[in-house]
This record gives structure tokens, sequence and C-alpha cells, in this order.
């Protein structure tokens, strides 16, 4: 059974953060790409009308990847507002209305979580959830128990397939390579596993702070922020098995299979650490033990992963703004040359995921010359492929047509939060650390037996042979 097209675009939270930066982008790139025709309704409590939606609309384009003058002007008119308290019957009345012939709406929560639960009731009392999609912002929860929760109210009026859980690092054209990589090629998986690979590591490196979102910021943390979701997700496309196909269900069956294969966390896998300086951002508490970077250490029990340890490290206010995943392989059973090192730095694989996109496979080459001697050279697979899509427009437009091959199932999200579910809050302590250095010492000691940290650089890597 093919999925219904959405037939109406309505979002929730309207006037806010996330609609400015992202939203109205989305919209305009899928009616620029797409053609794409249907109703869009902006809901907000704000006391607004529609042409200050309008502006807002054109404010939102012009500082988030330009104006394209027909698709822009398309989008405001197609625009309608419904403005209301969300605990009033009567907003979600006029959304109905609003909403005209359409069977199949898609509505998009773009609202603090703690108001999900009042806007379904509400669309469901109305008549507007019937065969209609929602789409949910990340964090789905704080933690298992409200995860659990928030799917058993979604699922009081939305099956499953009607869920899109969204996390728009999934969306994010070099993390899919990720899998594309690994599966449309024969040579990575005979060495994926366990007698070939010493360890794997990632870092989400961010060089900026929290950016005005203090109040944000100081409920969520890192671990919350970008490792349960983004880290995780990562971590799962580098490691899980082949899917049987491109479905929905078989991609996230994979998947599942991985989260389950992980163990929780317990205090020794996790180093937590907070920027000086991170108590006095406006909205941060004074006392404020939250972090704003996270180490940790995880395993998973499968035959294929038994024994190696896979490191995530996120952070903010470090040296540099990058993402980049070091896989590092066994080294050579036999030291055959002398000036081989044994520290597991003879060959790895290395995926940057942004802020440009290389992968590439490190060696030792010969020096040329009598000796046998070597130095360690990056061969450049590919870097610099350009996102035809931006990652939300791209979502949005899954979402709209109903695939969610992109999206995140209830149960992997669980799972994910089960295996740090032991570690949250303020279990571990926190460290401080200078803004501008890789977070806390602690944090190397945590990969000291598999050789330490790759601490991104963005320059070229060094003796590439070019
Ligand atoms: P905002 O704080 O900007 O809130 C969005 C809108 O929700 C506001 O404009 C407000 O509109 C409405 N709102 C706020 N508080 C309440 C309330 N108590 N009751 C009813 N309505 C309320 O959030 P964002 O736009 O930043 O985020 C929206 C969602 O997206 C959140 O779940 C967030 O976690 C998630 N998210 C946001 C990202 C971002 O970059 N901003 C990134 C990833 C996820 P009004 O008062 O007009 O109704």
């Amino acid at each position: 059974m093919t999925a219904a097209t959405s037939d109406a675009f309505v979002f929730f939270g309207a006037t806010g953060d996330l609609a400015y930066k992202q939203i109205f982008p989305a919209l305009q790139g899928l009616i620029h790409a797409d053609n794409f025709d249907i109703p869009i309704i902006g809901v907000a409590r704000s006391d607004w009308n529609l042409e200050r939606l309008r502006e807002r609309a054109r404010a939102s384009l012009r500082a988030h990847g330009g104006i394209h003058r027909k698709a822009a002007d398309k989008l405001c008119r197609l625009l309608q507002f419904v403005n209301g308290d969300y605990n009033d019957p009567a907003t979600f009345a006029h959304l109905r209305e609003c909403l005209g012939k359409a069977r199949h709406p898609l509505h998009y929560l773009a609202i603090p979580p703690s108001m999900f639960e009042t806007v379904v009731k509400g669309l469901d009392a109305a008549g507007c959830a019937r065969g209609a999609r929602v789409v949910v912002e990340k964090p789905f929860g704080r933690d298992l128990k409200s995860a659990r929760e928030l799917n058993r109210v979604l699922h009081r009026f939305f099956d499953e397939h009607d869920i899109f859980r969204i996390d728009h690092y999934l969306g994010k054209e070099p993390v899919q390579n990720l899998l594309y990589f690994r599966f449309a090629n024969s040579l990575l998986e005979p060495i994926w596993n366990r007698n070939h690979i010493a360890s794997m590591q990632i870092t989400m490196a961010e060089d900026f702070g929290i950016e005005g979102r203090g109040k944000f910021y100081d409920e969520v943390g890192a671990i919350r922020d970008v490792v349960q979701n983004h880290m995780l997700q990562v971590l799962a496309l580098l490691t899980m098995g082949a899917p049987v196909d491109r479905s929905s269900d078989a991609m996230r069956d994979e998947k599942l299979r991985l989260f389950r294969s992980m163990r929780p966390l317990e205090a020794g896998d996790v180093v937590r650490g907070q920027f000086d300086g991170y108590h006095h951002e406006p909205g941060v508490a004074r006392s404020s033990k939250v972090e704003t970077f996270a180490a940790l250490r995880i395993r998973m029990d499968t035959w294929r992963w038994a024994g190696v340890p896979f490191f995530i490290r996120a952070g903010k206010r470090l040296p540099v703004k990058c993402t980049e995943v070091l896989v590092r392989l066994k080294n050579p059973p036999q030291q055959v040359f002398d000036g081989v090192p044994g520290d597991g730095a003879v060959n790895f694989f290395r995926f940057r995921l942004s802020p440009d996109v290389v992968i590439s496979l490190g060696a030792r080459v010969k020096q040329p010359g009598e000796a046998m001697r070597g130095h360690p050279v990056e061969l450049v697979a590919h870097r610099n492929i350009r996102a035809a899509r931006a990652p939300y427009e791209r979502l949005l437009g899954d979402a709209i047509q109903g695939d969610s091959v992109l999206f995140t199932r209830d149960d992997c999200v669980e799972e994910a939060w089960r295996v740090l579910d032991p570690i949250l809050g303020n279990k571990v302590p926190v460290h401080k650390y200078k803004p501008g250095t890789w977070g806390p010492k602690q944090a190397d000691a945590l990969i000291a037996d598999a050789g330490g940290w790759n601490d991104p650089r963005l320059e070229p890597p060094p003796g590439n042979g070019k």
C-alpha cells in the first residue's frame, strides 16, 4: 500500500525560532523544487495576523538562504494563520475550517514538548487527527520514562506509521553517505568487525557556545541535545548490519538490533564538562551542573563488535567547528619494517561529516630512497560534496510523501534512551574546561588505551602526497 501524500501542511509554533530558521526556508525550497501546492497553515498563540506572518516568512527567507521571488510569493499566497490558545477548542475548530477539503494534513509540532499532549488532544477532538500525520521535534523525551510516556500519548491519536520523529542530522547528505559508502561497496564489509577494527570514535566539536539559547540549553545539556539523537544515529549507521532493502522498516529493524546490543552506560564510561563562563550566559542557573561537553565509551554485545570500544565526544566552545569519525584498524601483526608505529595510527578510515566532507584511508607508504622507511599518507576518496537539499527541506518533503526512512521509530528512540538513562542528570561529576580547548583532561583518560582522541584539524592533512 502506498502512503497518501499530505494535502495540507500545518505548523504549530509559527512565531517561533525553529519556524524562522528552518521551516519557512524549507517550505520555499519545496515550492521551488517540487511545485508544492497545498494549504500551509501557521498556528500560534501570539496575537498576530496573516500579514505579520507573511512578513515573518519573508524576513526568515532573507536571513536563511535568500528569497527566491516566485517561490516566496507563492509561499505567502498559500499561507493561512490560525491564532488561539492551544487549550481552547475554538482554535482547533478554526483550524478544521482552514483545512477545508484536506483529508491527510501533516501537523508539525514546532512547539515546546510540554505542549505536545495538549495539541494532539485538540487535533483529535476537532477531527483534525483522522487521516493525518504528525511531525515531532527532538529532543524526544528527557529520559526513557518520559519518551515512553510521549510515545503512549502520541499512539492514542496516531498510528506509529503516521508519527515522524525528526532528527535533522539524518537528512544531512554526508550522514546518509556513511550508509551508502558502507553498503554500495564491497571493500569495507569484510573488515568491518572485531577482527580488524580496533576502535571507533566520533567527535562533534562546536567552536561556539549556547548563543542566547541558555534557558533551553540549561534544561537539556550536551547528552540530551546531541548524543541521544545525532551521535547515536551516526554510530548506528557506522555499525549496523546491512538492511535487507531500502524500506523504512528494514532500515530501522537493523538500527534497533544495534541499539539493543549496546550496554547501558555506567558512570566510568562518561566524562562531563562545562566551559568556564557558562554560568554567566543569560538564562543559565548560577549553580547549573549541566554539561556543555560529554565524552562517552560505548560497548556492544554482538559477534561483530564484542570487545571493540566506541567513543563519542561532543562539546561547545571547542577549538573548531567540525564533526568527524575516526575508525582505527588493528596494527599489522608483525613488524617487518622499522619505524612503523605500534599504536593503532597506521591504518584508519576518516569520515568528516562537516564542515566539508572527507572520506579517507590512512596508510603508510615507502619514502623514496634505499632505506625501507615510510611516512603516513591519507588517500582521500571523496570530498566537498554540496548537499542538493537542506536537511529540513529533504525531511519535510519525505514526511509529506509519507516516507519515514529518515525518521526515528518508537522502539529505536526508547532503546537509545535505555543506553543513556543510567548516567543522565548529575550522577557523573561535571569538570570545568577552558573555552577553546578540547574539554576537560579527564576525557583523555577514557580513551587512552585506544590511542587517544583524534582532534580534527581544518587544514588539509599533512603528507597527503599532493
Ligand atoms: P520556541 O521557544 O521559539 O517556541 C516556539 C513557539 O511555541 C513560540 O513562538 C510560541 O509561540 C510557542 N510557545 C512557546 N511556549 C509555549 C507555551 N508554554 N504554550 C504554548 N505555546 C508556546 O521554540 P523553538 O522554535 O526553538 O523550538 C520548537 C521545537 O523545536 C521545540 O520542541 C525544540 O526543542 C525543537 N527544536 C528547535 C530547534 C531550534 O533550532 N530552534 C532545533 C531542534 C529542535 P506563540 O506564543 O506565538 O504560540
